[in-house]
């Protein structure tokens, strides 16, 4: 029997949330981090690596698939899990982010976006119907309702025109939405940085009824500050008893001060695009692997790291890998990097399940202060 779409919170630490998400694909422990496979792969790993770091869900981006190869020729092949080989739970964006961000000749009106692709100048029209009925092809286990992601910066009147129009995509994509058991639609709250809007358009959200709620339109130039302030004014008027996830965050201290903050849900490009580029988190920050100061480092990125990158290679020869192009130095630099992210949320879960996150939060802070480990 396929399981249900539920969503169940088993403790609180302050405003730290603790829950398990399940799905017909299977069960996501929360707060969750969810690596980012835009084009049905995350870059550089095989999606047995993939979840060898303890990734349990993966985000794929509808606006490259749309392009190619195709929803109708992913469907004929037996849908995206089976397509890119992912048994585990998908979540796919609306397109709306990427037509902003990537196409060309765009025009927006009530009825949708219609735009040039950025590969190839054909154009294509999407509206929530064609978004959704695209995720429903793909056959992502979470489907996005379709938005308008306000760009920032924004004035209020502004924010208020976009946020409505969003809402009034929401209630499209409900209404195009096709409920499958153990499949699930999230609605978009936006309204940029503006309590009142924010709270607007969580109350016209919450009328249509989502089995979970995103928060949209941040980490898009406004600054963590202003990020947090948002959060802080957004979260409590949020359904309680539904996952949140705060979309496109973000580097490690945005996701733990969003967890303390109250959200669930977190997707990134950060350690994917870093891997690839020779940037590494660890624990005490970040480093860059083409630094002369690797090249005879004979340590691992990370003793602690149980990784294959940290349990087989030293310093110096990732070094060498990425300062030669070599693709395995963008294979192990993401593996590490998915792995850190992975630790990174099981040490969060821990620390709101013994109810000590405020105190996992400044140790986070201080270890992170500390800067990478002496050269030697
Ligand atoms: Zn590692």
């Amino acid at each position: 029997m396929t399981a249900s779409f539920r969503f169940e919170l088993s403790g609180t630490d302050r405003r730290a949330r603790l829950g398990r998400l399940t799905t017909a694909h299977g069960a996501i422990d929360t707060p969750a981090f969810m690596p980012v496979g835009t084009a049905a792969t995350v870059k550089a790993m095989t999606p047995d690596a993939v979840a060898a770091t303890g990734a349990q869900i993966v985000l794929c981006n509808t606006y490259h698939l749309m392009l190619r190869p195709g929803p109708e020729r992913i469907a004929a092949l037996g849908g995206l899990h089976r397509f890119m080989n992912w048994p585990g739970p998908i979540l796919t964006d609306s397109g709306g982010y990427q037509v902003m961000s990537l196409a060309e000749r765009r025009h927006i009106d009530e009825h949708g976006v219609t735009f040039q692709s950025h590969l190839d100048g054909r154009r294509y029209e999407l509206t929530p119907e064609r978004s959704i009925a695209i995720q429903h092809a793909l056959d992502a286990t979470i489907t996005m309702a379709f938005d308008e992601c306000t760009p920032w910066p924004v004035d209020e009147k502004t924010a208020a025109e976009s946020m409505r129009l969003s809402m009034r995509w929401a209630e499209r994509s409900s209404a195009t939405f096709v409920a499958r058991p153990g499949y699930g639609l999230f609605g978009i709250v936006q309204g940029s940085i503006y309590p009142e809007l924010r709270a607007e358009s969580i109350a016209a959200l919450a009328g249509i009824g989502f089995d979970g709620y995103a928060v949209g339109g941040l980490a898009v130039g406004e600054g963590q500050e202003r990020m947090f302030a948002t959060l802080e004014a957004t979260t409590p008027l949020m359904p309680r008893d539904k996952p949140r996830y705060l979309m496109g965050v973000g580097r490690p201290d945005d996701i733990v001060g969003a967890v303390a903050r109250g959200i669930d849900m977190f997707d990134c490009v950060m350690p994917t695009r870093s891997g690839r580029t020779g940037q590494a988190f660890t624990r005490r920050g970040s480093l860059n692997i083409r630094n002369a100061r690797h090249a005879e480092d004979s340590r691992p990125l990370n003793a602690a790291c149980r990784c294959p990158a940290c349990r087989g290679y030293s310093r110096a020869y990732l070094h060498h890998l990425v300062r030669a192009g070599e693709i395995l130095g963008a294979m192990l630099l993401t593996w590490h990097n998915l792995h850190y992210y992975q630790d990174l949320m099981t040490d969060i879960r821990m620390a709101i399940a013994e109810r000590r996150f405020e105190g996992f939060q400044a140790a986070f802070a201080a270890e992170q202060a500390l800067g990478d480990i002496e050269a030697l």
